[in-house]
């Protein structure tokens, strides 16, 4: 029903107070057994704690009480404790995976502000940066090698000479045509790789494409109030942009306690 990553779960309670869903989740009580020395554990009690989970949404804001289990060592000499983990959630946090993964799906459109996906989700401006920001770091490609016009170059500068050498004045007009457009002529030659609908194909330069992008990234930086942080407004519109955007492969820092 909830779609979570765990198998031992089972809700035990299902409360709707206005628009709100509370599900209350927790485990059978197994034998445990201690990973460090092997003793059985005991349980020193339930730990409730609340976690959004907005997937069931349909109107309602679902909320999670997981009863969280604390086991104990029975052996003197070890006495090691340890709360019960789940895939869902992580520790120490408010939000369920999911959620994480749905905001930082919400930022794949551009026009969307982080205050509008705060509202979706039920949390806070702040939550769905932290988040966006964990998970997105677009890595800086190397540059590309300089594109090689230099046989352009060289044909035009024969050209010209040529023109200029004849001594019939058309070609002389011609010639100083060609000189004072001969920047913008070597840039009509320069080829770029495309990649388009299932080819890859040559093209002439353009800025009819990047014209296009400036403008998205115009509008992202008046939609969001301009950004301080470029970093992030960075990832923010590579993420938007870019068919298949790679997340961080974020393996949480889970100390100990919390
Ligand atoms: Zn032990």
């Amino acid at each position: 029903m909830l779609d979570l990553e765990d198998e031992d779960i089972f809700i035990s309670d299902i409360s709707i107070e206005g628009t709100r869903k509370t599900l209350t989740i927790e485990t059978h009580p197994t034998i445990h057994h201690c990973p460090v020395c092997g003793f059985r554990m005991h349980s020193r009690g339930i730990k409730t704690r609340t976690i959004n989970h907005p997937i069931l949404s349909d109107g309602f804001e679902v909320v999670i009480k997981l009863k969280q289990r604390r086991w104990k060592c029975t052996s003197p000499q070890c006495s090691y404790e340890v709360n019960e983990a789940f895939h869902f959630v992580n520790k120490g946090r408010r939000n369920t995976n999911t959620t994480d993964m749905l905001i930082v799906n919400a930022f794949r459109d551009l026009e969307i502000t982080a205050s509008a996906v705060a509202r979706k989700f039920f949390v806070s401006d702040t939550y769905v940066l932290d988040v966006f920001d964990r998970n997105v770091k677009i890595d800086r490609l190397p540059l590309s090698d300089i594109i090689s016009v230099d046989e352009v170059h060289l044909e035009l500068d024969d050209l010209i000479t040529h023109y200029f050498q004849c001594g019939n004045p058309i070609f002389i007009d011609f010639a100083d045509l060609l000189i004072r457009y001969h920047d913008y002529i070597i840039n009509s030659f320069v080829m770029v790789e495309k990649h388009g609908p299932g080819k890859i194909y040559n093209s002439r330069l353009s800025n009819g494409p990047i014209e296009s992008l400036n403008r998205k990234i115009k509008d992202l930086k008046r939609l969001g109030r301009g950004y301080r942080n470029f970093e992030h407004f960075r990832n923010r519109f590579l993420f938007a942009t870019r068919d298949n955007p790679v997340l961080n492969g974020i393996s949480e820092h889970n100390p100990g306690k919390w």
